[in-house]
Parts: C-alpha cells; structure tokens; sequence
C-alpha cells in the first residue's frame, strides 16, 4: 500500500532523515580538512597534488610514474599539471594505488587508461561498483561515486608490489573502508585516510563519521607499530614527519 501524502508520522521521519543528511554533509564539509599545501615533495621523486577533495601522490618510476590515489576531479587536471611539468606523459601513469573507496581518492583514475589500478580486496566490489558503502554518511557519500571502474587487481595484505623498479608492501588496515589499504615506499607510508596529519606534533583518525566500521579502524592503527615507517604521506594533509612515533603517541590515548 502507498502511504498518503499528509501521513505527519511518515512527514517527521523524512524530515528527521532529512535534517540528518544535511548535518552530515555539513559536518563532513567542515570536517574534511584542505592540505598544508597544494603542492608537497615528502621525499626525492614523491610529490603531493591537491587532486580534488583529496591528495594524490605521484611516484617517480623507471619509465613513468606510479600514483597512489587520484583525487576526487575526474579531469584530473592537478595531477595532469605536475605530470605535464616534469615532463611524464598521462600514457606513462604504469600503475594506480587506491587506499580506499571514498570517491574523493579514485575520481581521477579513469583518465589514466594505460595505468593498472590496484586497491585492498575489501574495496574491489565498491571500485567496481559492484557493492554500496553502508557507514554513517554512506547516503552522501554514495550519491559522490564516480563511474565504476572495470579492472581493479585486489592487494592482500603484506603484498609486495614491483611496478616498474619499485618496491611496494601493501598493509591492509580495515575499518575506513573494508578494504583500506596503506602503501610502504622505502620508509614513507601512504595512508589514506587510515592515518591523517595534525600539526606538527600528531597524527590522528579520520573523524568516526567518515568509517565504515570506526572501531574496527581503531583497531587496524595498532598493526602500524610493527611496520617500518618514518615518514607518512596522508589522503588530506601531507606529509608527516617522525610519523610512527606520533602514532604510538596517539594508540596510548
Ligand atoms: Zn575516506
């Protein structure tokens, strides 16, 4: 049976849905932090793009580049920018890493053709658009995916990837998103939004709103003590220093 109209029970719900949506969206917007800077250089041949929404870190390669995440803009007009001033054609984009689903890290995948996307086994489904997200603003940021992707190769934890002359371990850090993923270079880790930058003396979580599963997130940090990082590249600030000090700093509040 369709409900009628002027139901004031069904009214107030909607508009208790309604008012939840957009206390979401705007704690979300004053939530998401912008970066330290539009553009970072955290290590020789690694530089931050504010990609849309996000960071995108470009790493230099053999015969190309590899980038770990891609913004949120599809044009991937930032990222196309830097490639353009080092002289790197789009066509030699080798590979994608995505940390996680969120649409603000894979908008600008697409345009990169030639480049094979990898991302956590938990997050392959979303990628592909094969599955929802279901956390607290998942309304939001469901209605924000871009067009699914058709290849994604899932990483397992502990994986090492070689894309052209670099190594890459993949540490599986669930709870973000099912398949969070960080990346280790050298000592430099590529978090996402696993582990974000805070001033100069911290680093911190993602706000519990933007998780899938918050407390499962929580628990995923206390797998970084055992990984050997120095230096954190992050989804949303930059660059951190002294990272894994400043993260068992945090895993003892
Ligand atoms: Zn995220």
């Amino acid at each position: 049976m369709a409900p009628r109209a002027g139901n004031p029970r069904l009214l107030r719900g909607a508009l208790i849905a309604l008012g939840a949506v957009l206390l979401g969206a705007a704690y979300g917007t004053t939530l998401f932090p912008t970066p330290l800077a539009a553009r970072i250089e955290p290590a020789i041949g690694v530089v931050g793009v504010d990609a849309g929404k996000s960071l995108a870190w470009i790493l230099r390669t053999k015969r190309g580049v590899v980038l770990i995440d891609a913004g949120m803009d599809q044009d991937a007009k930032a990222i196309l920018g830097e490639l353009g001033a080092e002289g790197v054609s789009p066509a030699q984009v080798q590979a994608i890493l995505i940390t996680h689903a969120h649409p603000d890290h894979w908008g600008g995948a697409a345009a990169f053709r030639g480049a094979k996307v990898y991302a956590g086994a938990g997050d392959v489904a979303l990628l592909k658009g094969e599955a929802k997200l279901k956390g607290p603003l998942s309304s939001m940021l469901g209605g924000m995916m871009p067009a699914p992707l058709a290849a994604v190769e899932a990483v397992q934890d502990g994986q090492v990837l070689e894309l052209d002359g670099e190594e890459i371990r993949a540490v599986s850090l669930p709870g973000h998103t099912p398949g969070s993923t960080a990346y280790l270079w050298k000592d430099l880790l590529f978090t996402g939004d696993a582990l974000l930058g805070k001033g100069a003396a911290e680093v911190t979580r993602a706000p519990w709103l933007f998780c899938e599963d918050a407390a499962q997130a929580r628990r995923s940090l206390e797998k970084l003590r055992d990984v050997p990082f120095t230096r954190m590249a992050d989804g949303h600030i930059g660059a951190t220093a002294d990272a894994r000090s400043k993260l068992i700093r945090l895993l003892r509040k």
